[in-house]
């Protein structure tokens, strides 16, 4: 039985009504360099499944596999988006606290320091053997450009 998620398909048509026109021709599924390697991802499949709410959508999670190449975007010959939409379900996931814990975490990372991986010591001694300046966190500066400074 399909249990399906309204609030998820609100979300998915908002801005985004092309998804239904999506006439199921697989160019996408074509173009997915990731597809090639791992049939479990499937944007053709994924797109009929958001277009309905489908929960079985957030369950699988395959979504986060997308490598936001943007191929099925260029190719779409319904200019769908696909890539836009797999976006969207990843923006639904975090707003219902619902991504996994490495992506909240890698999101928290960003924001609070401009890098998606932890600056330490040992990095830095590396950078340093080979002629590279220390890298900083950029925390602050990022606070200030997406105005989050002063919102705690
Ligand atoms: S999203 Fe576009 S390319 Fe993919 S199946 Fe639908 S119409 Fe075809
Ligand atoms: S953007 Fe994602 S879904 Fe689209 S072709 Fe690239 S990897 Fe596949």
């Amino acid at each position: 039985m399909i249990s399906i998620n309204t609030d998820l398909r609100r979300k998915i048509l908002e801005n985004n009504e092309d998804i239904k026109k999506c006439y199921q021709c697989s160019t996408c599924s074509a173009s997915c360099p990731v597809l090639k390697y791992d049939p479990d991802f499937n944007p053709r499949i994924l797109i009929i499944k958001a277009l309905y709410g489908s929960e079985d959508t957030l369950k699988s999670k395959e979504f986060w596999k997308c490598l936001s190449c943007d191929r099925c975007n260029e190719r779409c010959p319904q200019g769908v988006n696909p890539y836009n939409v797999l976006l969207k379900l990843k923006n639904f996931l975090f707003s219902q606290n619902l991504a996994p814990k490495e992506r909240i975490d890698a999101r928290e990372l960003i924001i609070t320091s401009g890098f998606s991986y932890p600056i330490s010591s040992a990095v830095n001694r590396k950078r340093e053997s080979i002629e590279l300046e220390a890298l900083e966190s950029i925390g602050e500066e990022l606070k200030k450009i997406v105005g989050t400074e002063g919102a705690e």
